[in-house]
């Protein structure tokens, strides 16, 4: 299995919740090295680029809002097959379904307001590294 990056964001509500450091003690704890972070506070416009690809849904006001609505925290982790992993220890979209354990389960509130983003793909992980952390040398 190969050596990937995959981008996290600790989004506003498991910030503003005091949970970035139960948050980032899991992924420590799960074998993934942080090789880059921000603490940011996006704007609605750079909220509404990272998420274009929802634009067409009906939460999609909703969720830039939120996202934008506080400080959040953007890491690129590195691991072996760190992209379906991520997602594994971050659990379901919807906190309902998620797994004992995950994320989401621990920390989600609702659908929208679930603690973590984590890149779904390769692709995608490569387009959102370049989001945040554009011409940066990661270490
Ligand atoms: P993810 O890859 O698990 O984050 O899920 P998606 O890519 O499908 O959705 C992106 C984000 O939009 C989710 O993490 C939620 O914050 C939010 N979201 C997804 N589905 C819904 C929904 O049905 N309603 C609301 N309000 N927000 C949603």
């Amino acid at each position: 299995m190969a050596t990937e990056r995959t981008l996290t964001i600790i989004k506003p509500d498991a910030v503003a919740a005091g949970h970035i450091g139960d948050i980032i003690k899991i992924f420590e704890a799960s074998q993934f090295m942080i090789v880059a972070a921000r603490l940011v506070r996006l704007s609605k416009k750079e909220a509404e680029g990272f998420y274009a690809v929802h634009r067409s849904k009906g939460f999609f006001e909703s969720l830039t809002n939120f996202m934008s609505s506080g400080s959040a925290l953007v890491m690129v982790l590195e691991g072996e097959n760190a992209i379906a992993r991520l997602r594994e220890v971050m659990g379901a979209t919807n906190p309902a379904n998620a797994a004992p354990g995950t994320i989401r389960k621990l920390y989600a509130t609702s659908i929208e307001h679930n603690a973590v983003h984590g890149s779904d793909a390769p692709e995608t992980a490569a387009y959102e590294i370049g989001y945040f952390f554009p011409g940066v040398a990661l270490v």
